[in-house]
């Protein structure tokens, strides 16, 4: 029987191996593993990729939130506001710097935080706001940005989903004073293991965010402030700059399966479809659909060996970790529902319209 996983590096790692292999061996024989010369490297060119001026290598993308809220001096006493339907990083990271968290349910249709529910939840310690542009599509960020600039809020993008991806001229990871985001592999731009950058185009904040992630010293054995250690290796940042030559092309595949996917699955009344705003593009990070028999449509594509996940089982806010907040279930009903019927599909480049018409036939067989 065909095999369909949710993920697959093949033609991806294939069409670049002997590169990695090659970049590999220059970072092996340099003898030189932590911020030399492949970071340096790669932080110009994700900066000018994102059209911002700066960007800053971190150890993963939870840290690179960590670092962007330490650097804007946001912690204990004060309040941030993030989405209540994202990855629970968004609300660690704000936990972790003693910050308090504020939930905002998401537009019905984008998935994205709704920008007219922002202003009423504003309290006299709110800082921040941390749009997540989720499962690839941008937010809508000009209504978000008014409402930063209006009550004087930080704008931190999480853009950990969204490389490439546009808010009508502009590149996500460029709207906020200072932004985050990941290079786990699974993302549009992966690493081989963890990895994660924060963007900016302010320079103090780049050089504050720069010396926060090396133990707060710019001078070694010199410590200006409480850093963390949280650098991008040299190893990732040489494959990293090897990767991003290829985002625009992946992203572009990634469209071209998500219109396959619309195509074949518009006529079908209890699939609802991702709804790309007007204003916004997605770089199709995920490809996820709804529907209130998620769980026996997932059964069902497991038993012909299709590979689906589900972004996410649960809210933050019913996370047992979480339960300090003492949220009840129906706090947040958007996120909730989201939560409870959504399914991502496989998406990847090299995910062929055969696969695709291989897994939408057998979603159709399932809803007749
Ligand atoms: C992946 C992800 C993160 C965290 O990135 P890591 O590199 O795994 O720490 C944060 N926010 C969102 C929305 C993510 O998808």
């Amino acid at each position: 029987m065909k095999s369909i996983p949710f993920l697959s590096f093949n033609k991806m790692h294939g069409t670049i191996k002997s590169k990695i292999q090659q970049a590999f061996e220059n970072v092996y024989d340099s003898h030189w593993y932590i911020l030399g010369r492949n970071v340096e490297l790669f932080e110009k060119q994700y900066a000018e990729y994102c059209q911002t001026k700066f960007c800053v290598g971190v150890g993963n993308g939870l840290d690179a939130i960590i670092i962007a809220l330490k650097t804007l001096n946001i912690g204990k006493g004060d309040s941030v506001i993030v989405p209540s339907n994202t990855y629970i990083a968004t609300w660690l990271a704000v936990s972790y710097v003693g910050a308090e968290i504020i939930p905002v349910e998401p537009d019905e249709k984008t998935y994205n935080i709704n920008p007219k529910l922002i202003e009423s939840v504003i309290r006299s310690n709110t800082k921040a706001i941390i749009p997540v542009h989720l499962y690839g599509q941008t937010c809508e960020m000009e209504p978000i940005m008014q409402i930063a600039q209006k009550h004087k809020l930080f704008l931190i993008e999480d853009n950990a989903q969204a490389q490439g991806s546009m808010y009508r001229e502009k590149k996500s990871g460029s709207f906020g004073h200072i932004n985050a985001t990941s290079f786990y592999p699974g993302k549009n731009l992966g690493a081989l293991g963890d990895a994660g950058a924060i963007t900016t185009n302010d320079e103090n904040l780049y050089l504050k965010a720069k010396t926060i992630r090396n133990y707060g010293s710019q001078k070694k054995y010199f410590n200006q402030v409480k850093g963390i250690n949280s650098r991008l290796d040299e190893l990732h940042a040489a494959f990293l700059s090897i990767k991003l030559n290829y985002l625009d092309e992946w992203n572009k595949e990634r469209n071209e399966i998500a219109q396959w996917y619309f195509d074949y699955l518009k006529d079908i009344p209890e699939i609802i479809l991702p709804h790309i705003h007007p204003d916004c593009t997605s770089n199709f990070h995920l490809f996820v659909i709804r529907t209130e028999k998620r769980d026996e449509l997932q059964n069902y594509l497991n038993k012909y060996q299709i590979g689906t996940l589900i972004h996410y089982p649960i809210p933050p806010h019913l996370q047992e970790a979480y339960k300090d907040l003492n949220y009840r279930k129906g706090a947040f009903p958007i996120a909730e529902k989201i939560a409870e019927t959504c399914l991502s599909l496989p998406m990847y480049p090299g995910l062929t319209k055969d696969d695709v018409e291989y897994i939408t036939d057998k979603i159709r067989k399932f809803s007749k």
